[in-house]
């Protein structure tokens, strides 16, 4: 034993959370050198532990540090012991990393920070104008893990063996990259097939560039070069889907995207998404983002970035995913010229391998806090605390727009963004990604839960998987998943039910019928269908999908309004589409019956001739959104008339859309500005939507609305909705960090299954 205790503290603290690949040893050693503590810190499988002995007051502040940690650590939790003091203790040290099998998490990848920058500015120094340069506290993360502990030998950067100077830097408890395993220079580390002033010089002459960056490749253009953006366009067979937008600096994003305090922070953060913002440009805007109110921006993240802007770059670029349309982004050399070959006229490739591949995250910004869109670099795989323990479980997500999700314990990790798996190459993503968050997260899942919809690819890959493996397969019903995600990401407790409207454009129902406009009761484990939008007939599945007049022809007939009388309908059908459509609604041949929101925006879209086919999913909804987000003034009392009906039958609480189908035709008729029906239908849907839930107030006395699904990335609707329900005291959840779009259901499937409310698949 050593000293008085009362003079000596020792005491051994454990960090878990984001802790390994963050600099967190480094921090340590430099707060306990400046303390004038001594002992050590070390990473093994649980994350950081540190041994310190000191002053006990020192020790406590030492300890309140610990919990700060560096700027990338996220830290979930610090434990801290007594341990008997020791005489011969000198100085602090860090140790080796003790284990390769882990339980922490591996952080995202993080835009090239400004220390990093300077260097990179700095003709002396040694990393000048170096496209790779990273340090400790920014560069890739995730997408260059290859396995855990986070060291060298577990990423791809095992392929740069350093060099003399990178290794004494590496090895350097004061230096800035002190076990940074992305640190290289010019001498050791990665480089470009192209000199970046070759890059710079054909962007400025209008040439489709494609550029390896830190999640995949990006196609690139002069943004305000419209027979570029063209060209781009038809050779991504991208319809009219927008283009996200790269741009120089703050200065610029600010001359054509309407910002405030909120989208400015969030537009500089170090995971530097997609920011959708309301558009400044007109121009600009019907070349990237036609039929749109937003252009979706973000600013220089990966050093190669900035050296294209420094050598004069054009300000704005077109920066999209390099994938054909549907196709998942292309992340290695061979792939990317194969695929993207009729795309790009110049390749801009580089030799670090990129292992997991990931989009850049959109987000919105607007009133209220931001909202994610996609949720994936800069993100993916920061974990989600859990109020509930869970045994490990995989859950596949959704079919489109579809994530992954593996759970242990209190924690939930989301993976990046992997697309529509329709799509053989996106389904290949999905398996190569389940088998890295499992490995990385040490998740060998017990269960493997799914959509309950029997014709998702990924319900089916579940149940194949399940037996392979020799596990349980469950599944999860769609909007119940929508719901559960809303409560994991709004820390809900388990014990209090919510009321969610659970709003989008195709679920499965536990009925076999096609949902779409939810009012549930319940919470993580259970909810009771309360209510839901008035079902009616979609003729031709699918392609009424694709094609907004069909469902424009289901409402007029559940509405009871003879289409032929409708001039712009009769205009836009081909011919016979009208009697062959009206046959199958008559006599319900074909037609799947959905209480789908999304579709109800479809067909008002159509009946105002705003959109009759669509290019994307929720384009018809999109758009409206924009005419109805242009609108000057509109008389709010008016919008009472465009509100969906309440009424009731068997299943509760219903909403009847007919009001609304007949206010739509009359406005189409007297040639009322499509801005102003297309806001009046805005506010009446959500006028409805509070008076549905107060309705249901008063029978459940439940005082929180959760609003969830896909058509809830309408921020003009979700504004509307929270201001009426809070005018109506509501307590009102809105999502956040996690899309409400079906980018969410995998995080939703595993706070079902955890909780006992999955279905065992049959
Ligand atoms: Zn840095
Ligand atoms: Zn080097
Ligand atoms: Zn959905």
């Amino acid at each position: 034993m050593g000293e008085d205790q009362n003079d000596t503290r020792r005491v051994v603290i454990r960090v878990a959370g984001v802790v390994q690949g963050v600099g967190f040893r480094p921090f340590v050693y430099g707060v306990a050198n400046e303390l004038g503590l001594s002992g050590y810190v070390g990473n093994d499988a649980r994350g950081v532990f540190i041994v310190a002995q000191g002053v006990p007051d020192v020790v406590d502040d030492f300890i309140d540090r610990v919990w700060i940690g560096p700027t990338l650590a996220h830290v979930d939790s610090v434990t801290v012991e007594n341990a008997p003091t020791v005489d011969d203790d000198d100085g602090f040290a860090i140790v080796a990393s003790l284990s390769r099998i882990g339980s922490t998490s591996i952080p995202p990848d993080t835009a090239v920070c400004a220390d990093c920058l300077t260097e990179m500015r700095d003709p002396i120094d040694r990393r000048y104008a170096y496209p790779f340069i990273a340090c400790t506290n920014c560069g890739p993360r995730y997408t260059i893990v290859t396995g855990l502990p986070y060291d060298r030998p577990y990423t791809t950067m095992v392929d740069f063996p350093m060099c003399e100077l990178c290794q004494q830097e590496y090895d350097d408890p004061t230096s800035r990259r002190f076990h940074a395993q992305p640190t290289a220079c010019p001498v050791c580390g990665p480089s470009l097939n192209v000199e970046v002033a070759s890059v710079v010089q054909a962007l400025r002459d209008g040439l489709l560039v494609a550029i390896k960056g830190i999640g995949g490749y990006h196609l690139a253009c002069d943004a305000k070069n419209p027979v570029a953006v063209k060209r781009l366009r038809d050779r991504k067979c991208r319809g009219d889907k927008p283009f996200a937008l790269m741009v120089s600096n703050l200065d610029v994003a600010h001359q054509i995207v309407l910002l405030d305090e909120g989208a400015e922070v969030v537009l500089q953060s170090s995971a530097r998404p997609i920011v959708l913002a309301p558009s400044l440009d007109p121009v600009l805007q019907s070349s990237v983002a036609p039929g749109n109110s937003n252009l979706g921006v973000m600013l220089p993240s990966a050093p190669l970035n900035h050296l294209l802007f420094d050598a004069g770059a054009p300000d704005v670029l077109v920066m999209t995913s390099g994938n054909l349309s549907g196709e998942p982004i292309c992340i290695d050399e061979r792939e990317a010229t194969r695929r993207l070959s009729t795309v790009a006229e110049l390749f801009v490739h580089h030799n670090r391998r990129i292992h997991v591949a990931c989009d850049d995250s959109v987000l919105r910004a607007g009133s209220g806090p931001a909202q994610a869109i996609r949720r994936s670099r800069g993100y993916a795989p920061l974990p989600f605390p859990l109020k509930f323990e869970t045994p490990n479980l995989l859950a596949v997500g959704g079919e489109l727009k579809n994530t992954i999700c593996v759970a242990s314990g209190r924690q939930a990790w989301v993976s990046q963004h992997i697309g529509d798996t329709e799509n053989i190459e996106t389904f290949l993503m999905l398996e190569r990604t389940v088998a890295t968050l499992s490995e990385l997260q040490s998740v060998e899942p017990a269960a493997i839960v799914s959509d309950a919809n029997p014709a998702y690819h990924t319900r089916r890959w579940a149940e194949r998987e399940a037996e392979r493996r020799g596990i349980a397969h469950l599944t999860v019903q769609h909007h119940h998943a929508h719901l559960a995600s809303l409560l994991v990401e709004q820390d809900w407790p388990t014990d209090r039910a919510v009321l969610a409207f659970a709003f989008d454009g195709t679920g499965f129902g536990t009925d076999g019928s096609i949902w779409g406009g939810e009012m549930l009761l319940g919470s993580y484990d259970a909810v009771q269908r309360v209510g839901h939008l008035k079902v009616v007939p979609l003729p031709g599945g699918d392609a009424a999908i694709r094609r907004p007049l069909r469902s424009a022809l289901a409402h007029l007939w559940a509405a009871e309004v003879d289409a032929r009388e409708i001039p712009t309908i009769v205009a836009k059908t081909q011919p016979n589409e009208l009697s062959v459509i009206s046959r199958m609604l008559a006599t319900g041949t074909g037609c799947t019956a959905t209480s789908s929101v999304g579709r109800l925006f479809d067909a008002v879209a159509s009946l105002l001739d705003v959109r009759h086919d669509v290019d994307y999913e929720g384009q018809a909804a999109v758009e409206l959104e924009a005419l109805a987000s242009s609108a000057r003034s509109i008389a709010f009392e008016d919008a009472r008339m465009w509100a969906p009906r309440l009424a009731r039958d068997a299943d509760g609480l219903i909403l009847d859309p007919e009001p609304t189908i007949v206010a739509t035709v009359a406005a189409a008729r007297a040639g009322m500005s499509k801005a102003v029906a297309a806001r009046l239908f805005h506010e009446g849907l959500a006028s409805a939507i509070a008076d549905a839930a107060v309705a249901l107030r008063n029978l459940t006395g439940v005082t929180t609305v959760g609003l969830t699904g896909g058509v809830f990335v309408n921020s003009l609707l979700s504004a509307a909705c929270r201001a009426k329900l809070q005018r109506n005291n509501f307590t009102v959840l809105t999502h956040e960090r996690i899309p409400p779009n079906d980018g969410g259901l995998a995080l939703g499937q595993i706070a079902v299954a955890a909780t006992g409310g999955a279905k065992v698949a049959s």
